[in-house]
């Protein structure tokens, strides 16, 4: 399960993802909108560090497709 472990996650729901690539412009290294129209989480393993900037691209998706688990 995602989230167990001490690790945060994030992952993309790809049947809300509307593919307007905000998520991509805030972290480019861990999100990737695809051909087909939606986001890819290129590395979903979320360092303490990097929380900051994961928490602000969930935020700022206007589908709610991002979610984040064991933070
Ligand atoms: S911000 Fe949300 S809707 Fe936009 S591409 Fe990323 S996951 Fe999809």
């Amino acid at each position: 399960m995602p989230g167990t472990g001490g690790t945060a996650r994030v992952e993309v729901d790809t049947t809300k993802c509307i593919g307007t690539g905000i998520c991509e412009s805030l972290d480019p290294d861990r999100f990737e909108v695809q051909d087909e129209g939606f986001a890819k989480v290129l590395i979903a393993d979320v360092a303490d560090g990097d929380l900051p900037r994961v928490r602000d691209a969930v935020d700022s998706c206007p589908a709610q497709a991002l979610r984040l688990t064991g933070a």
